[in-house]
């Protein structure tokens, strides 16, 4: 039997990749302190710890217990406005909490390790299809943890030969796979127009004078269920040995405009709508999207949903949530 540890297990991102190791037949163990997430996301039958990752002897205590071939770190603190008011947090959380998973790896003899990085690592790139090769230039205390977690996973490569890892540079994930799952960000695109659609308040854009063809800012979209795919994908390739890169870009090489988005919403839902247009939102860029070729090749990375999909999946999964 094969079973990874899953940081963060309960959380919007963690919970659909519970569900792509099921479906792989690739038992889940969650671990998850429950700041973000909901411990019903996790399906029957899992095991799960209530516990912080920051704490290396009951990681290690996990990881002997069950035995486990790798580890899925995806735990984090994951709000980038937000981290500039919190850094101390966030590097406690993204920092000291990645130092102890691999120091617990280390302690238990685990060998195969997938890390969740960001889009963020590159801040502001200056091309339209940002490439794994592009200068990391990270803008935010978020960023420079993911950063750094990238870091501390080659150094760890370095020093203990034996260990695998690959780190997964996302984008903007959205969608559900499945309606038991979705994503409650205070903080992101499709959450806060969802919330904004349900409360009867009209969505708002952040900034239509921006250099991109709408005046919107255009990013990545891609969805979760694709993403949980590979994460598999990616957790399969290092158990059998096969060569991997430090890392990948998760993006679909297709940019969408927040205007776009809101016309999706305003078509997929039972809610038609004119978004109201505010003012720019600190720090944005105007276009941020990734090639995921490499992603493509190495990690079964391919777009199984639309954009229209996106949206029906996120609303749906959230309606069913409605309390
Ligand atoms: N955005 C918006 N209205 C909102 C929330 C977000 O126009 O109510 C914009 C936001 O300013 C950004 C884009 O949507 O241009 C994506 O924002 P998100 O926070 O989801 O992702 P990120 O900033 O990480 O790309």
């Amino acid at each position: 039997m094969t079973t990874w540890l899953v940081t963060g297990g309960a959380g919007y991102i963690g919970a659909h990749v519970v569900r792509a190791f099921l479906d792989e037949g690739i038992t889940p163990v969650v671990i998850d302190n429950l700041s973000s997430g909901h411990a019903e996301f996790i399906p029957d039958g899992v095991a799960f710890v209530e516990g912080d990752i920051t704490d290396t002897a009951l990681v290690e205590q996990i990881l002997t217990e069950h035995r486990c071939d790798g580890v899925m770190h995806i735990a984090g603190f994951k709000y980038a406005g937000v981290s500039v008011e919190r850094p101390l947090h966030t590097y406690t959380q993204n920092v000291t909490g990645t130092v102890s998973m691999l120091e617990a790896m280390a302690r238990a003899g685990v060998e195969r390790y997938v890390f969740s990085s960001s889009a963020s690592v590159y801040g502001t790139p200056d091309v339209d299809l940002v490439t794994e090769d592009q200068p990391l230039h990270p803008e935010s205390p978020y960023g420079e943890t993911k950063l750094i977690g990238e870091w501390l996973a080659a150094d760890q490569v370095r020093a203990r030969p034996s260990l695998r890892a690959v780190c997964l540079r996302y984008f903007n994930v959205v969608g559900s796979a499945t309606d038991e799952v979705y994503d409650s960000s205070p903080h992101n695109l499709f959450p806060i127009v969802i919330e904004a659609l349900l409360d009867g308040r009209t969505p708002r854009i952040n900034g239509d004078d921006y250099h991109t063809p709408d005046g919107t800012c255009v990013r990545d979209y891609v969805h979760v269920g694709d993403l949980a795919i590979s994460h598999v994908a990616a957790a399969k390739a290092l158990m059998d040995g096969r060569d991997l890169l430090p890392a990948y870009n998760l993006g679909s090489g297709e940019g969408l405009s927040v205007r776009q988005i809101m016309d999706a919403m305003a078509a997929n839902t039972d809610h038609d709508f004119t978004p109201t247009i505010g003012p720019r939102r600190a720090g944005d860029p105007d276009r941020i999207v990734a090639n995921g070729d490499l992603a493509a090749r190495d990690l079964d990375w391919t777009m199984r949903w639309d954009v229209d999909q996106m949206v029906r999946s996120a609303w749906s999964a959230r309606i069913a949530h409605r309390s």
